[in-house]
């Protein structure tokens, strides 16, 4: 737990049982809504906070598909540029493509081949970080693209779900941990 931005509760909606029983979705449509909060937002998240992770960024990765509007802003902020990991089958070209394992099932995230250059420093941005598995698949993509992951950064983090250490040893900073 930390203390958020005090801009940032008023735009987090809990939405009890969605997409299935039993799960408390934090849903942030009303911080997209708000041309304030989305600027506040860009600059939350792009504050280097000394952790190591805003050092020389090349690249912002964000991931399919909450990740894309996060790390949208985080790119434009800090004037770099942005590749999107997608689901399975959606890149066009030849792909690198990680799976992962969810509470049920699996999943797979794939990003362009031409996407990274050997030794990119990437940033890794997503809406939440849970249990950290699509994190951490992001990461072993930019490993398996010979890129560096310089830290994530998320909006919110469930951190009762440990998400975290599955993490380490990348810096981890959310604005949010819930
Ligand atoms: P995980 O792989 O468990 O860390 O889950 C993270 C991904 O699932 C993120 O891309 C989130 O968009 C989404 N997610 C998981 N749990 C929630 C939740 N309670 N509310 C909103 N999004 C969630």
């Amino acid at each position: 737990m930390n203390t958020p931005p005090d801009w940032l509760p008023e735009h987090v909606a809990l939405v009890p049982d969605f997409p299935q029983p039993g799960v408390q979705f934090r849903d942030l449509s009303p911080l997209w809504r708000s041309s304030s909060a989305m600027s506040r937002c860009a600059i939350a998240l792009s504050e280097d906070t000394g952790d190591g992770a805003m050092t020389d960024v090349d690249v912002v990765l964000g991931i399919e598909a909450r990740g894309f509007l996060a790390g949208m802003l985080v790119a434009n902020r800090l004037g770099v540029g942005f590749v999107a990991a997608r689901k399975p089958g959606k890149l066009p070209g030849e792909v690198h493509r990680i799976g992962y394992a969810l509470e049920y099932g699996s999943d797979s995230l794939e990003i362009q081949r031409n996407a990274l250059s050997a030794g990119d420093r990437v940033l890794i941005v997503d809406d939440v970080i849970a249990t950290g598995g699509t994190a951490d698949a992001a990461i072993r993509l930019v490993d398996l693209a010979g890129g560096t992951v310089t830290g994530v950064r998320a909006v919110l983090e469930l951190s009762a779900l440990g998400g975290r250490a599955k993490l380490e040893p990348h810096p981890v900073h959310s604005l949010w941990e819930v």
